[in-house]
C-alpha cells in the first residue's frame, strides 16, 4: 500500500519547526470513577508522539473517547485521563486543550493533547468545514489510528484530504506492513481461523477469504452454521439458518479452488448457558435437540491444530468456543497454542481474540497483534478502509 510515512519525513528533516497533528487512538475502557482499566492504546500511541518531539515538531494530540454528543460536552467524555497517563509514559507534562478548532498554542518541542474530537461539531459527518478548520492547524497530518480507520470523520479523513501534507504513522504503517504480508503477499499455505459469535459479519469475511486461502477452519457461531449446512444436526446452538446457502457457496468456492472447510467431528455440548455446565464431549453427528455446541471437540482441535504445522501464513480471528468457560476452553487454547508453535507470519485481530491471547499468555509468539478491532475485520471482509485510502490517494497526488 503506497502511503507517506511519517518516519521517512523524519528521515528527510522535514519536520523540524513544523507543526504536527497526530489522529492516535486513545479510545480507552475507563471504570465508573473514570480510571482508565487497560492502557494499551496510550502506550501504543507514544511512538508517534516520540518520534514528532525527538524531530523537533510542535505536536498536537487528538483522539476520540467514547461516544459524546455532538457540541454537548460533558465531563465523563473528557481526555484528561488520559493526558495524565500520557504525561506519566513520555515523562513530562501533558496540557490538555479544549475548544482547539480555531487555533492551537504549542511551540516546537513540547505537546499538547486536545480534547476528545468527537465532540466537534461534524465530526462524525466529516463536516468539510470542520476539516479544512483542523488542516489548517497543521503543516503535516499524520495518521496513527488503525482502530478508526474503517470510519470516514473529520479527523480520520477530512483533515487528510485538506492538510498540505497527510502520512501515516507508525503504528498505522506497521498494520498496514503486517496486513500486506498476511493478505496481499503471504507465504503459502495461508491459513486462516473465522470464528466467534458474529455470525453474520463473519461469513461476509469468509467469502473474502476463500477467494484467497488455503484452508478456511471455522469455528463458534460459524461452524455451527457450516454444520447446519452439511445437514447435520445442531440442536440449540448459536446459528444463522437464513445463512445457510452463503455457507454452502463458501464451501463451493473453496472446493473449486481445490480446498475444503473443515467442519468439527467432534464437539461439546452443553444444555445451559453457564460457566458451571456440565460439559459432554460428542461426535458432532450425535448432538441433541437440547444440546449447546459451545466448543470444537478434542479430535477436531488436535487434527486443525496438526493442519496449522503446515502453513506459511497464518489469519486469525474468532474464539472457536466459550472460551470464557475454562470447561469449553481447551478448543480455543489449543489453536492459540498451535498459532504460537508455528513458524508461520501469524496475524490476530478482534477484541474476544486479544482477550484469548492474554489468556493463554501468547502474545509474543503471535508475529502481529492488530490493535483495530472492528477496522481489522472490515480489511479481512476485503473492504478498503477509508483512512487508508486517503492517504494512499494523497500520496499519488
Ligand atoms: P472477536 O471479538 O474476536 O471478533 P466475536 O466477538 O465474534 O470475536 O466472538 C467472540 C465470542 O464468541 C466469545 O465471547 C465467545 O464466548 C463466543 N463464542 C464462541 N463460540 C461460541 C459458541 N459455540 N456459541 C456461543 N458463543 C460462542
Ligand atoms: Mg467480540
Amino acid at each position: 500500500m503506497n502511503v507517506l510515512r511519517f518516519s521517512d519525513l523524519v528521515q528527510q528533516g522535514a519536520v523540524r519547526g513544523r507543526r504536527v497533528f497526530i489522529r492516535a487512538d486513545l479510545n480507552v475502557p475507563q471504570d465508573d470513577a473514570g480510571h482508565i482499566t487497560e492502557d494499551t492504546r496510550v502506550r501504543a500511541s507514544v511512538p508517534a508522539i516520540r518520534m514528532a518531539l525527538d524531530a523537533g515538531a510542535a505536536v498536537m494530540v487528538t483522539s476520540h473517547l467514547g461516544r459524546p454528543t455532538e457540541g454537548a460536552f460533558q465531563p465523563a467524555d473528557s481526555l484528561a485521563p488520559v493526558a495524565r497517563r500520557l504525561g506519566e509514559l513520555l515523562g513530562r507534562e501533558v496540557p490538555l486543550v479544549r475548544d482547539w478548532t480555531d487555533g492551537v498554542d504549542v511551540a516546537p518541542g513540547d505537546v499538547v493533547l486536545l480534547e476528545n474530537c468527537r465532540v466537534n461539531q461534524g465530526e462524525k459527518k466529516n463536516d468539510p468545514a470542520l476539516a479544512r478548520k483542523m488542516a489548517a492547524l497543521c503543516d503535516i497530518f499524520v495518521n496513527d489510528a488503525f482502530g478508526t480507520a474503517h470510519r470516514a470523520e473529520g479527523t480520520t479523513y477530512g483533515i487528510a484530504e485538506y492538510a498540505k501534507v497527510a502520512c501515516a504513522g507508525p503504528l498505522l504503517a506497521a498494520e498496514i506492513d503486517a496486513i500486506g504480508k498476511a493478505l496481499a503477499n503471504p507465504k503459502r499455505p495461508l491459513a486462516a481461523i473465522v470464528a466467534g459469535s458474529k455470525v453474520s459479519t463473519k461469513l461476509t469475511i469468509l467469502r473474502a477469504l476463500s477467494e484467497k486461502v488455503d484452508q478456511l477452519i471455522v469455528g463458534g457461531g460459524i461452524a455451527n452454521t457450516f454444520l447446519l449446512a452439511a445437514g447435520l444436526p445442531i440442536g440449540k446452538s448459536l446459528a444463522e439458518p437464513d445463512l445457510v446457502d452463503q455457507a454452502k457457496a463458501v464451501i463451493d468456492a473453496m472446493a473449486a479452488r481445490g480446498a475444503a472447510v473443515p467442519i468439527p467431528t467432534d464437539v461439546v455440548v452443553a444444555k445451559t448457558f453457564g460457566a458451571d455446565a456440565p460439559a459432554t464431549v460428542k461426535p458432532v453427528a450425535d448432538v441433541a435437540a437440547d444440546d449447546l455446541i459451545l466448543d470444537i471437540g478434542p479430535e477436531t482441535a488436535a487434527r486443525l491444530a496438526e493442519q496449522l504445522k503446515s502453513a506459511g501464513t497464518i489469519v486469525w480471528n474468532g474464539p472457536v468456543g466459550v472460551f470464557e468457560f475454562d470447561a469449553f476452553s481447551h478448543g480455543t487454547e489449543t489453536i492459540a497454542r498451535a498459532i504460537a508453535a508455528s513458524e508461520a507470519f501469524s496475524i490476530a485481530g478482534g477484541g474476544d481474540t486479544l482477550a484469548a491471547i492474554a489468556k493463554y499468555g501468547i502474545e509474543r509468539e503471535v508475529s502481529y497483534i492488530s490493535t483495530g478491532g472492528g477496522a481489522f475485520l472490515e480489511v479481512l471482509e476485503g473492504k478498503t478502509l477509508p483512512a487508508l485510502e486517503i492517504l494512499e490517494k494523497r500520496a499519488a497526488g
